[in-house]
């Protein structure tokens, strides 16, 4: 599946002592997964703050210098997928913004919705904006707040900001994780010899031999620095996490609520073969998403599981184009078929989900050129209807196969034999936690924040720019 992106991998460390950048290189390492557009630490030693950022991934934006530039005993770092703001140099992150008292660096996964609304009034108040990210805005408000201290200008945003966010941010000598009151996007808190740690996911924890001790609670702002750890927080009336990180953004090895989302994969797997069981020879999941879950579908239903797809895993995002010749390749740039175990077989194909409706067709057609039989899709995730305002970029909706056609015109469409995505009860059973705790808006339209009328402006403004497109097809 290649046409969904998460917005953003963050990670904050305070550790006196330790050589803060080169931890949170290797924590950011391990997040590439949740953005590959561009990569920033920002780090702070007595009144300074050090800061690099570029496009591109981890790998390429850090080289020995720079890391040896970044000293300090706190840092956070930041990868990014953009959702809001263009893909520029100048939106990449940490921002840093100031003013002659108080200086921040912040890091930022999720989606304002109100993003527009509080730039034009901090526009007016006489803030300047560096950049078109909402992550900007956030700063600037804590910065406007009254309140003198830190913790009381972060609760003055929260009570501001409409939408997703976990927040890593830092002063000169304190280390911030926020995370939104309806908790959207994950944070988790874990021990580092002496210090702390911050991370979107688990996995970042383990790579730098962190001990994972908690998440930070749905609206939470975590303190840490010389004193130790304090928390303090703001009233969560709704919980909201994020059901596609157990689908797709986070990686099998991350925990989420306590359990592993790869067990969580396999359950998704099973689930999909008692609503959906068809007569085939083989299972397989593409990868690397649906890897747990095909092997899910074919424990239960007694199918084998075999490899058929392999994944070139170091194609990752790459800013060099395929010439004319390898665009028309397509998905064999990512994939490639082994005949050998696809040939004269009917084939049951897991995959985490259908957005726009482009790749799934490519991998079909693949399929049966490697001589596949028949080809029997099952979808982890149920039919996306409505586009996603908190911080994935997905589509808008007129470009959402499933918002334009059933489930029998997809099959046609993709050049399946059959077509089974989960049941919306089925994926709450795989996840094992309550459905009122959990966003699936993109499945059922129901956001868990009123976007209305964000949404209408954005259509509004859509149309403004793109004057051809009809309003039929931006109805929402
Ligand atoms: S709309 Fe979908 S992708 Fe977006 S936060 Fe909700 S569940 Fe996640």
């Amino acid at each position: 599946m290649q046409d969904l992106h998460e917005s953003c991998g963050i990670f904050g460390i305070y550790a006196p002592g330790t050589d803060v950048s080169r931890v949170t290189f290797f924590a950011l390492y391990a997040l590439q997964h949740r953005g590959q557009e561009s990569a920033g630490i920002a780090t702070a030693e007595g009144n300074k703050i050090y800061i690099h950022t570029d496009m591109g991934l981890v790998s390429h934006v850090f080289n020995e210098d720079e890391l040896a530039r970044l000293k300090g005993n706190i840092a956070i770092g930041h990868n990014r997928y953009s959702t809001t703001g263009s893909s520029v140099a100048c939106n990449a992150q940490p921002v840093l913004v100031g003013t002659t008292d108080t200086r921040i660096a912040l890091g930022h996964n999720g989606n304002i919705t109100n993003s527009m609304t509080l730039r034009t009034e901090l526009e007016e108040k006489g803030f300047v904006f560096n950049s078109s990210t909402d992550s900007e805005v956030i700063a600037n408000l804590m910065l406007s707040a009254p309140e003198k201290d830190m913790e009381g200008k972060i609760k003055y945003a929260m009570h501001r900001l409409q939408g997703a966010y976990s927040l890593v941010l830092m002063s000169n000598d304190k280390l911030y994780g926020v995370r939104d009151p309806m908790g959207v996007r994950p944070l988790a808190l874990g021990t580092f010899d002496t210090g702390w740690v911050l991370a979107s996911e688990t996995c970042a924890l383990d790579h730098i031999g962190s001990q994972f001790i908690r998440e930070v609670e749905p609206g939470e702002i975590v303190t840490i620095d010389g004193s130790g750890i304090r928390s303090t927080r703001i009233e969560s009336s709704k919980k909201a996490l994020c059901i596609f990180e157990y689908i797709y953004f986070a990686r099998p090895d991350s925990l989420l609520n306590g359990k592993l989302i790869y067990s969580t994969r396999e359950r998704m797997g099973a689930i999909l073969s008692k609503e959906y069981p068809v007569d085939a020879d083989v299972v397989m999941g593409i990868p690397d998403s649906a890897t747990a879950a095909g092997i899910g579908y074919a424990r239960e239903s007694g199918i084998p599981y075999h490899e058929g797809l392999l994944k070139n895993r170091y194609v990752g995002r790459t800013f060099i184009e395929p010439d004319q010749r390898l665009r028309e390749l397509g998905v064999r740039l990512k994939f490639n078929p082994m005949t050998e175990k696809i040939s004269g077989k009917r084939l049951i194909v897991v995959d985490d989900s259908i957005v726009r409706g482009t790749t799934t067709p490519r991998v079909i057609n693949m399929l049966r050129k490697a001589g596949a039989r028949e080809v029997h899709m099952r979808i982890c995730a149920p039919p996306i209807r409505y586009p996603c305002f908190f911080g994935v970029d997905m589509a808008t909706r007129w470009e959402l196969i499933a918002a334009q056609k059933s489930v029998s015109e997809i099959k046609n469409a993709i050049g399946a034999d059959t077509l089974g995505y989960i049941s919306m009860d089925g994926l709450i059973e795989a996840v094992g936690q309550p459905r009122d705790t959990f966003c699936a808006a993109c499945f059922t339209g129901d956001y868990p924040t009123p976007v209305q009328l964000e949404m209408d402006k954005l259509q509004l403004e859509t149309l403004a720019s793109n004057p051809l497109r009809s309003f039929s097809e931006i109805e929402t």
